[in-house]
Protein backbone atom coordinates (compact mmCIF):
# COMPACT_ATOMS: atom_id res chain seq x y z
CA UNK A 1 0.00 0.00 0.00
CA UNK A 2 0.98 3.76 -0.55
CA UNK A 3 0.55 5.30 2.72
CA UNK A 4 -1.37 8.31 2.64
CA UNK A 5 -0.33 11.47 4.68
CA UNK A 6 -1.90 14.90 5.68
CA UNK A 7 0.77 17.77 5.98
CA UNK A 8 0.37 20.82 6.69
CA UNK A 9 3.28 22.41 4.24
CA UNK A 10 1.86 24.19 1.17
CA UNK A 11 2.10 21.70 -1.89
CA UNK A 12 3.48 22.24 -5.17
CA UNK A 13 5.61 20.06 -7.67
CA UNK A 14 9.35 19.07 -7.42
CA UNK A 15 9.05 20.70 -3.40
CA UNK A 16 10.85 19.23 -0.52
CA UNK A 17 9.11 18.36 2.16
CA UNK A 18 10.32 17.84 5.47
CA UNK A 19 7.99 15.35 7.88
CA UNK A 20 7.10 16.66 11.60
CA UNK A 21 7.18 13.50 14.10
CA UNK A 22 4.25 11.94 13.81
CA UNK A 23 4.65 11.54 10.26
CA UNK A 24 7.80 10.72 10.23
CA UNK A 25 7.49 8.31 12.74
CA UNK A 26 4.63 6.58 11.19
CA UNK A 27 6.62 6.09 7.82
CA UNK A 28 10.46 4.94 9.03
CA UNK A 29 9.37 3.14 12.49
CA UNK A 30 5.83 1.79 11.88
CA UNK A 31 6.02 1.05 8.23
CA UNK A 32 9.75 1.05 7.80
CA UNK A 33 9.29 2.71 4.71
CA UNK A 34 12.76 3.81 3.03
CA UNK A 35 14.32 6.65 0.43
CA UNK A 36 12.76 5.38 -3.14
CA UNK A 37 9.11 4.48 -1.30
CA UNK A 38 6.08 6.30 -2.72
CA UNK A 39 3.82 8.65 -0.75
CA UNK A 40 1.00 10.49 -1.09
CA UNK A 41 0.24 13.64 0.55
CA UNK A 42 -2.39 16.50 1.21
CA UNK A 43 -2.99 19.58 3.16
CA UNK A 44 -6.62 20.50 2.92
CA UNK A 45 -5.45 22.95 0.25
CA UNK A 46 -3.80 22.32 -2.79
CA UNK A 47 -5.39 18.51 -3.17
CA UNK A 48 -3.19 15.28 -2.99
CA UNK A 49 0.06 15.07 -4.50
CA UNK A 50 2.33 11.66 -5.11
CA UNK A 51 5.86 12.31 -3.41
CA UNK A 52 8.48 10.16 -3.50
CA UNK A 53 10.66 9.44 0.33
CA UNK A 54 13.98 11.69 -0.66
CA UNK A 55 16.03 11.43 2.79
CA UNK A 56 15.21 9.10 5.79
CA UNK A 57 17.26 8.67 8.63
CA UNK A 58 16.99 9.07 12.58
CA UNK A 59 16.91 12.60 12.41
CA UNK A 60 15.07 13.12 9.41
CA UNK A 61 12.34 12.12 6.79
CA UNK A 62 12.03 14.68 3.62
CA UNK A 63 9.63 13.91 0.88
CA UNK A 64 9.87 14.99 -2.91
CA UNK A 65 6.77 15.87 -4.38
CA UNK A 66 5.80 14.49 -7.70
CA UNK A 67 2.84 15.35 -9.66
CA UNK A 68 -0.88 16.45 -8.27
CA UNK A 69 -3.13 13.78 -8.22
CA UNK A 70 -5.82 14.98 -7.27
CA UNK A 71 -7.96 18.75 -7.12
CA UNK A 72 -9.04 20.52 -4.10
CA UNK A 73 -12.34 20.10 -3.30
CA UNK A 74 -14.78 21.05 -0.03
CA UNK A 75 -17.17 18.80 0.48
CA UNK A 76 -20.48 19.25 1.93
CA UNK A 77 -20.91 21.90 4.28
CA UNK A 78 -22.13 20.25 7.21
CA UNK A 79 -21.13 20.65 10.86
CA UNK A 80 -21.72 18.44 13.63
CA UNK A 81 -22.31 19.85 17.24
CA UNK A 82 -22.52 17.13 19.58
CA UNK A 83 -22.75 16.89 23.31
CA UNK A 84 -19.15 15.24 24.82
CA UNK A 85 -19.29 11.92 25.26
CA UNK A 86 -17.07 9.39 27.29
CA UNK A 87 -13.83 8.83 25.94
CA UNK A 88 -14.34 5.73 23.53
CA UNK A 89 -17.74 7.18 22.84
CA UNK A 90 -16.20 10.52 21.64
CA UNK A 91 -13.11 8.93 19.89
CA UNK A 92 -15.50 6.00 17.93
CA UNK A 93 -17.94 9.74 16.90
CA UNK A 94 -14.90 11.89 15.47
CA UNK A 95 -12.96 8.83 13.39
CA UNK A 96 -16.87 7.70 11.98
CA UNK A 97 -18.10 11.34 11.61
CA UNK A 98 -14.81 12.56 9.80
CA UNK A 99 -15.20 9.23 7.34
CA UNK A 100 -18.95 10.30 6.54
CA UNK A 101 -17.58 13.45 5.47
CA UNK A 102 -18.18 16.07 8.65
CA UNK A 103 -16.65 19.90 8.06
CA UNK A 104 -16.52 20.40 11.39
CA UNK A 105 -16.88 19.42 15.20
CA UNK A 106 -18.85 21.89 17.45
CA UNK A 107 -19.03 20.37 20.86
CA UNK A 108 -21.68 22.05 23.06
CA UNK A 109 -22.65 21.14 26.83
CA UNK A 110 -26.03 20.83 27.59
CA UNK A 111 -28.07 20.30 30.52
CA UNK A 112 -27.71 16.67 31.08
CA UNK A 113 -23.99 16.26 29.39
CA UNK A 114 -21.98 13.73 31.48
CA UNK A 115 -18.76 14.67 30.31
CA UNK A 116 -17.19 17.19 31.83
CA UNK A 117 -13.56 17.75 29.78
CA UNK A 118 -12.58 16.98 26.10
CA UNK A 119 -9.33 16.33 24.85
CA UNK A 120 -9.31 18.47 21.59
CA UNK A 121 -5.75 17.59 21.04
CA UNK A 122 -6.75 13.87 20.58
CA UNK A 123 -9.96 14.64 18.76
CA UNK A 124 -7.44 16.33 16.36
CA UNK A 125 -5.30 13.55 16.03
CA UNK A 126 -8.14 10.96 15.37
CA UNK A 127 -9.57 13.46 12.28
CA UNK A 128 -6.17 13.30 10.67
CA UNK A 129 -5.50 9.41 11.19
CA UNK A 130 -9.44 9.13 9.95
CA UNK A 131 -8.69 11.34 6.55
CA UNK A 132 -5.62 9.83 5.76
CA UNK A 133 -7.31 6.51 5.87
CA UNK A 134 -10.68 7.74 3.86
CA UNK A 135 -9.06 9.26 0.94
CA UNK A 136 -10.46 13.16 1.88
CA UNK A 137 -9.05 16.00 0.94
CA UNK A 138 -9.65 18.20 3.78
CA UNK A 139 -9.40 17.89 7.15
CA UNK A 140 -12.59 18.68 9.63
CA UNK A 141 -12.21 21.47 12.05
CA UNK A 142 -12.37 20.96 15.92
CA UNK A 143 -13.81 23.80 17.93
CA UNK A 144 -13.66 24.61 21.37
CA UNK A 145 -16.17 23.07 23.25
CA UNK A 146 -19.12 25.74 24.35
CA UNK A 147 -22.05 25.67 26.55
CA UNK A 148 -25.26 25.54 24.57
CA UNK A 149 -26.19 28.90 25.02
CA UNK A 150 -22.92 30.33 24.09
CA UNK A 151 -22.83 27.92 20.91
CA UNK A 152 -26.91 29.59 19.76
CA UNK A 153 -25.49 33.38 20.82
CA UNK A 154 -22.69 33.36 18.26
CA UNK A 155 -24.69 31.12 15.53
CA UNK A 156 -25.00 32.44 12.23
CA UNK A 157 -28.43 31.82 11.21
CA UNK A 158 -27.84 31.08 7.47
CA UNK A 159 -26.43 27.58 8.91
CA UNK A 160 -29.69 25.50 9.77
CA UNK A 161 -29.68 23.39 12.35
CA UNK A 162 -31.47 19.84 12.38
CA UNK A 163 -32.23 19.05 15.92
CA UNK A 164 -32.01 15.24 16.93
CA UNK A 165 -34.83 14.92 18.90
CA UNK A 166 -35.48 12.07 20.82
CA UNK A 167 -39.18 13.38 21.58
CA UNK A 168 -41.97 15.55 20.42
CA UNK A 169 -43.53 15.39 16.85
CA UNK A 170 -40.30 16.35 14.49
CA UNK A 171 -40.71 14.63 10.88
CA UNK A 172 -38.48 11.75 10.13
CA UNK A 173 -35.10 13.74 8.88
CA UNK A 174 -34.89 12.14 5.30
CA UNK A 175 -38.91 13.87 4.61
CA UNK A 176 -37.29 17.24 6.77
CA UNK A 177 -34.93 17.25 4.17
CA UNK A 178 -36.82 16.60 1.26
CA UNK A 179 -38.75 19.82 2.05
CA UNK A 180 -35.71 21.88 1.26
CA UNK A 181 -34.44 20.30 -1.39
CA UNK A 182 -36.00 22.28 -4.74
CA UNK A 183 -36.20 25.13 -3.16
CA UNK A 184 -34.97 28.52 -3.01
CA UNK A 185 -34.77 28.51 0.61
CA UNK A 186 -32.40 25.76 0.63
CA UNK A 187 -29.57 26.71 2.93
CA UNK A 188 -25.49 26.21 1.77
CA UNK A 189 -24.82 25.62 5.41
CA UNK A 190 -26.13 23.46 8.08
CA UNK A 191 -25.22 21.65 10.81
CA UNK A 192 -26.52 18.60 13.12
CA UNK A 193 -27.21 18.93 16.89
CA UNK A 194 -27.59 15.72 18.53
CA UNK A 195 -27.88 15.46 22.45
CA UNK A 196 -26.22 13.89 25.31
CA UNK A 197 -26.98 10.27 26.49
CA UNK A 198 -28.67 12.29 29.41
CA UNK A 199 -31.03 13.18 26.33
CA UNK A 200 -32.27 17.07 26.12
CA UNK A 201 -33.66 18.38 28.61
CA UNK A 202 -37.59 19.73 27.75
CA UNK A 203 -36.73 23.29 27.86
CA UNK A 204 -33.74 23.02 25.65
CA UNK A 205 -35.63 21.15 22.79
CA UNK A 206 -38.23 24.03 23.58
CA UNK A 207 -36.47 26.69 23.17
CA UNK A 208 -34.78 25.10 20.28
CA UNK A 209 -37.41 24.64 18.38
CA UNK A 210 -38.70 27.74 18.77
CA UNK A 211 -35.67 29.30 16.43
CA UNK A 212 -35.79 29.94 12.86
CA UNK A 213 -32.73 28.00 11.64
CA UNK A 214 -33.80 25.27 13.82
CA UNK A 215 -35.52 21.93 12.04
CA UNK A 216 -36.03 19.16 14.59
CA UNK A 217 -35.71 15.75 12.80
CA UNK A 218 -36.56 12.36 13.83
CA UNK A 219 -34.15 9.09 13.76
CA UNK A 220 -37.11 6.65 13.75
CA UNK A 221 -39.12 4.98 16.82
CA UNK A 222 -35.67 3.61 18.70
CA UNK A 223 -33.86 5.70 21.14
CA UNK A 224 -30.39 5.42 19.77
CA UNK A 225 -27.43 5.90 21.61
CA UNK A 226 -25.83 9.21 21.15
CA UNK A 227 -22.97 9.01 18.74
CA UNK A 228 -25.17 5.90 16.77
CA UNK A 229 -27.73 8.76 16.79
CA UNK A 230 -25.24 11.58 14.86
CA UNK A 231 -23.65 8.95 12.55
CA UNK A 232 -27.27 8.09 11.36
CA UNK A 233 -28.25 11.51 11.10
CA UNK A 234 -24.69 12.54 9.25
CA UNK A 235 -25.48 9.10 6.55
CA UNK A 236 -29.08 10.53 6.29
CA UNK A 237 -27.99 13.90 5.32
CA UNK A 238 -25.33 13.03 3.19
CA UNK A 239 -27.53 10.45 1.22
CA UNK A 240 -30.53 13.06 0.55
CA UNK A 241 -28.69 16.24 0.09
CA UNK A 242 -24.93 15.77 0.60
CA UNK A 243 -22.44 13.88 -1.20
CA UNK A 244 -23.49 10.68 -0.61
CA UNK A 245 -24.76 10.14 -4.39
CA UNK A 246 -20.96 10.76 -6.07
CA UNK A 247 -19.84 7.71 -6.94
CA UNK A 248 -17.08 5.96 -5.20
CA UNK A 249 -13.60 6.10 -7.03
CA UNK A 250 -13.45 4.35 -10.57
CA UNK A 251 -10.46 2.25 -9.94
CA UNK A 252 -9.54 0.86 -6.77
CA UNK A 253 -6.44 2.99 -5.74
CA UNK A 254 -3.17 1.53 -4.81
CA UNK A 255 -3.13 2.67 -1.26
CA UNK A 256 -5.94 0.22 -0.28
N1 LIG B 1 -31.76 9.45 27.55
C1 LIG B 1 -32.58 9.96 26.54
C2 LIG B 1 -32.09 9.52 25.18
C3 LIG B 1 -30.93 10.26 24.69
S1 LIG B 1 -30.36 9.65 23.21
C4 LIG B 1 -33.95 9.44 26.71
O1 LIG B 1 -34.09 8.41 27.35
O2 LIG B 1 -34.87 10.03 26.18
C5 LIG B 1 -29.10 10.78 22.81
C6 LIG B 1 -29.43 11.75 21.72
O3 LIG B 1 -29.51 11.07 20.48
C7 LIG B 1 -30.74 12.48 21.84
O4 LIG B 1 -30.63 13.64 22.64
C8 LIG B 1 -31.06 12.85 20.40
O5 LIG B 1 -30.38 14.01 20.01
C9 LIG B 1 -30.50 11.66 19.65
N2 LIG B 1 -31.51 10.63 19.36
C10 LIG B 1 -31.56 9.37 19.84
N3 LIG B 1 -32.57 8.67 19.31
C11 LIG B 1 -33.20 9.51 18.45
C12 LIG B 1 -34.32 9.37 17.57
N4 LIG B 1 -35.02 8.24 17.49
N5 LIG B 1 -34.66 10.45 16.81
C13 LIG B 1 -33.95 11.61 16.90
N6 LIG B 1 -32.89 11.79 17.71
C14 LIG B 1 -32.51 10.76 18.47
Amino acid sequence: MVPRLYVTADLAAGQHLSLDERAAHYLRNVLRRAVGDPVQVFNGRDGEYAATISKCDKRLVELTLDSQQRLQDSGPDIWLCFAPLKKDAVDFLVEKATELGVAAFRPVFTQNTAASRLNLDRLTANTIEAAEQCERLTLPKVAEPVSLDQCLSSWDNNRHILLCAEAGDALPMADALHRFTGTPSKPNSWAILCGPEGGFARTELDRLTKLPFVTPVGLGPRILRADTAALAALSIFQAVIGDGKLRPPQSIRPSR
